[in-house]
């Protein structure tokens, strides 16, 4: 029996973008080669990605949106080149076909999690998907591969409280468009701020109507390290979804927030990774609540791949508790990047400053949050 499934393709590595752009198929053989390089391949049940229909994707994204996409998508396969419909966003000629695919992923992964033993499941896919608005493509990301996994979940099994993690270093502004109303499901997004997209992402964008104190902003400044970030969850993170006692947790799992990444400045170590993926296990065994990890951004292939494996390792362990146990640091292809104390924050803004405003600001909408908040 697995604790763990891994929903991957060969395929996704046919979605190509200029050459130096920083979202390209490297990213994935990287993960690929990590994981292979484990010892996770024998505890691990990999999964084959199916295609989204059109229909699984309206549940998200308006009809004409994915329409001009497949338009798009027609010019590239005619014209055997990549077509720029961003200023950052591509499509090559099987990008539309792969898009569809990642989102399917994302439906398998789920499916896994419902229907078997399994208690989480991390989905390796590109183009990523959490800047992905309901009528429009934006940094790298086509469909919002998060959002419809959601949907699809909640229909599937009549779930009324999704929690959606997003610690990418970018402000997963396209999922917190889509639920901004939404009370079934609360968005946490932990990001760089300020940062891209501009002006996205402060505190005081909070939800509305029902969806009001549902989506949670944690903008936090250039140079936050694996302490800022582990305070921020501790204060912030824990006590939301202790009140919320989600059905199901998400995560858009970003890895460009490692001190290693060339577009973040932010100081997440990979066994920083380590320590919020076991604080993101336990959140999910103390509400019984299943798992799925979306990858994201992250664009040094070695800290990316190292940090992947490293969410897949601590998952996989299944170990309760705070703690990440040794013997997950101690994964052969990752143990030098781990041996590391966890990195200090180097923030001109002060960081305990900024959590405390954030936790105060939403302890209006979450009464654990009143202990804590100062
Ligand atoms: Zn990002």
């Amino acid at each position: 029996m697995s604790t763990m499934t891994l929903v991957r393709d060969d395929e996704f590595q046919q979605h190509l973008t200029p050459e130096l752009h920083p979202e390209s198929p490297n990213r994935l053989q990287a993960i690929d080669k990590a994981f292979l390089n484990s010892s996770l391949d024998d505890s691990v049940k990999q999964l084959s990605p199916r295609a989204a229909s059109e229909d699984d994707i309206a549940s998200v994204h308006k009809p004409t949106y994915i329409e001009d996409l497949e338009k798009d998508s027609r010019i590239a396969i005619e014209q055997n080149r990549i077509v720029q419909i961003d200023p950052d966003t591509f499509m090559s000629p099987r990008s539309y076909d792969l898009a569809k695919l990642a989102v399917g992923a994302g439906m398998v992964a789920i499916d896994s999690v419902l229907d078997t033993d399994a208690k989480s499941s991390f989905v390796s896919i590109r183009p990523p998907g959490h800047h992905a608005l309901v009528d429009k493509a934006m940094g790298f990301c086509l469909f919002n591969n998060i959002a419809v996994a959601a949907r699809y979940a909640q229909k599937k099994a009549g779930l009324k409280r999704v929690l959606i993690i997003d610690w990418d270093v970018h402000h997963g502004n396209g999922t917190q468009d889509i639920f901004y109303n939404d009370p079934s499901v609360c968005f946490i997004s932990f990001h760089q701020y300020p940062f891209w997209p501009p002006d996205s992402g402060w505190f005081t964008e909070d939800g509305v109507g029902d969806g009001k104190g549902r989506n949670i902003n944690i903008p936090m400044p250039a140079g936050t390290g694996d302490r800022g970030y582990i305070d921020a969850w501790k204060r912030i993170v824990e006590p939301i979804a202790m009140d919320f006692k989600p059905e199901l947790i998400l995560l858009s799992a970003g890895y460009d927030a490692h001190q290693l990444d060339p577009l973040g400045q932010q100081r997440i170590s990979t066994k920083g990774f380590a320590m919020l993926t076991q604080r993101l296990l336990n959140l999910a065994n103390l509400n019984d609540a299943k798992l799925v990890c979306f990858l994201e951004g992250g664009y040094n292939v070695k800290s990316l791949s190292e940090s992947a494996v490293i969410t897949m390792s601590v998952l996989s362990s299944d170990v309760k508790g705070l703690d990440v146990p040794d013997n997950v640091l101690e994964s052969k292809s990752i143990i030098a990047a781990t041996r590391s104390g966890i990195l200090p924050d180097r923030s001109q803004t002060n960081v305990d400053e900024r959590i405390a405003e954030v936790a105060k600001h939403f302890a209006r909408y979450w009464p654990s949050l009143k202990s804590g908040a100062s």
